[in-house]
């Protein structure tokens, strides 16, 4: 009985002893950076697809947050973390705004935006709670758009929503020139199957404020030469 007790209290012993050690291995498990992902509203509405904007009306013709997207240096990544932390729009009253303008929504049927807002929340967002509780999560999302603004940057760099063609290196060069990082080129196709700029991937540290070099890119290929469609 004595031994027992013993033997308990050395393991309690252990335990205490190393588990700060287990708390930062699991909490450094959850993932290793996220995707910053911005999408460019004329190549996600002339597809063959199409589009329908929001309720509140045509956003601007500006990039526009896809999301933020925690990832394993893999490539793979977790989803769908915590059925128990469910999208709250009431956590996020203050941002409503920011969010319409900077995350619109552009998916069919119209709505005011929040059914994309919950799906990125219950998608990605809840896989990252360990660092961001849901108000975090938007305001670090919104805060990354106001830092990069490629729009401007591509236009300073002679790259407009014209629709003309550019390389896809010119468009990294400029990003990397005006950011310091490397970004991700995602394609899509518009209805006449013209390849054309989609999606901009910039990674960003576990505490969703720091680009970084991106430790592994998502897969899929553009042609060298892509339309730049306006919106
Ligand atoms: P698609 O298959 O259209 O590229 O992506 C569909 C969805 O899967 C994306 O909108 C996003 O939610 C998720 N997804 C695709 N690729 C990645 C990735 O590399 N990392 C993460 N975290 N999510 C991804
Ligand atoms: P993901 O591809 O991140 O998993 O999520 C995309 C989901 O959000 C799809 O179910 C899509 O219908 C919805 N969604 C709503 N608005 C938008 C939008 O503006 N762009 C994209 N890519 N998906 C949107």
């Amino acid at each position: 009985m004595k031994t027992m007790k013993i033997q308990l209290a050395f393991s309690s012993f252990i335990f205490l002893l190393f588990s700060p050690f287990f708390a930062a291995f699991s909490s450094a498990q959850d993932f290793d950076f996220f995707y910053f992902v911005q999408q460019w509203p004329g190549s996600y509405c002339d597809t063959r697809k199409s589009c329908c904007y929001p309720t509140t009306g045509k956003p601007e013709a500006d990039f526009g947050i896809h999301g933020l997207w925690p990832n394993y240096k893999s490539g793979a990544y977790p989803s769908n973390c915590d059925p128990d932390s469910p999208y709250q729009s009431s956590t996020i009253n203050d941002l409503i705004e920011s969010l319409q303008r900077e995350w619109p929504t552009l998916s069919c049927p119209s709505s005011d935006g929040n059914p994309f807002w919950e799906h990125e929340w219950e998608k990605h967002g809840t896989c990252s709670e360990s660092v961001l509780d849901q108000h975090a999560y938007f305001k670090a999302t919104l805060d990354l758009k106001n830092k990069i603004n490629l729009l401007q940057i591509l236009n300073d760099a002679g790259i407009k929503p014209d629709g003309g063609y550019y390389s896809v290196s010119s468009i990294k060069d400029a990003i990397n020139k005006a950011t310091g990082f490397t970004p991700w080129i995602e394609c899509n196709v518009d209805e006449a199957r013209n390849r054309q700029l989609y999606q901009v991937y910039m990674c960003v540290d576990t505490s969703a404020t720091n680009l970084i070099e991106c430790p592994v890119f998502p897969r899929g290929k553009c042609s060298d030469q892509i339309e730049f469609p306006p919106f």
